[in-house]
């Protein structure tokens, strides 16, 4: 695969004393799709909090289609980074976590046309297009109107999802967005996130403990152990034939 969307360069994050992640390197492709596994409290979330920017790394660069994420050149200098250019970059990255943080008075077309209509001011009948389209692409192009108090968990996961794609990210964040729903409907969820990463150029990154979706749909799997990346490789290698007794230990709770 080409080049690199995502590139982190020997991130280090603590909070306070403790130190969360202990160098991460890490170069995610256009258009790959990474899963990453461990243990809870390894530090899985804080990779993906800290390339949407909800947090900045103790030291380290984290690069995005090439642009440092946290500083820009002004004159000739790198200065820190102002919101203009965060946002910028925010442009590129979208997420869905494990809650869904629809908007309760707003129906699911609404929540679909927020960010595009308000960040990216564009053309509201655009909008209400792409936004049907990205609904009917996750399954709920009959449930336009509805509010999100008026679906279920699975269905709120999925305007979660086609709220994220309405602004086109080159890489999208999935954090375990399974892990909160009834057994019954995680199956529909990771269709939908099947079918994404079956079609698109979009680079996925997903936090998830569903080992045999992983095996399925990764180009490569990451093993995350107390902050660094202690395995990594092709899904077969990494989930079938684990080579390091704790990665043995950890896979072994799955089955
Ligand atoms: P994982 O996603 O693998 O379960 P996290 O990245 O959520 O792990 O957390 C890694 C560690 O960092 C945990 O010990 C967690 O308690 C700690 N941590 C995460 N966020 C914060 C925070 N904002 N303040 C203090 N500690 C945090």
């Amino acid at each position: 695969m080409g080049e690199p969307i995502v590139q982190y360069k020997d991130i280090h994050k603590s909070f306070g004393e403790v130190e969360v992640l202990k160098g991460i390197h890490l170069d995610i492709m256009k258009g790959e799709k990474v899963a990453l596994i461990g243990p809870s409290g390894s530090g899985k979330t804080t990779i993906i909090r800290l390339l949407m920017t909800l947090e900045q790394p103790t030291s380290g660069i984290i690069e995005v289609g090439g642009r440092n994420l946290w500083q820009m050149k002004k004159n000739d200098r790198y200065v820190e980074a102002d919101e203009k250019h965060l946002r910028e970059i925010r442009g590129d990255i979208g997420m869905v976590f494990q809650h869904f943080n629809l908007f309760p008075h707003m129906t699911i077309l609404e929540n679909c046309m927020l960010a595009p209509t308000i960040v990216k001011k564009r053309n509201k009948k655009e909008v209400r297009e792409m936004a049907t389209e990205m609904l009917e692409k996750v399954g709920l192009g009959d449930k336009i109107d509805l509010y999100p108090s008026q679906l279920s968990g699975g269905q709120k996961q999925r305007v979660a999802m086609a709220r994220a794609l309405m602004m086109k990210p080159k890489v999208m964040l999935f954090d375990e967005v399974t892990s909160a729903l009834d057994p019954e409907l995680v199956g529909e969820v990771l269709e939908v996130i099947r079918d994404l990463a079956k079609s698109g150029e979009m680079a996925m990154v997903l936090v998830t403990h569903e080992m045999d979706f992983a095996l399925d749909i990764a180009d490569r799997v990451l093993f995350l152990n107390e902050g660094i990346i202690e395995e990594e490789g092709h899904p077969t290698d990494i989930l079938v034939n684990p080579q390091s007794d704790r990665l043995q230990d950890f896979l072994s709770r799955f089955t």
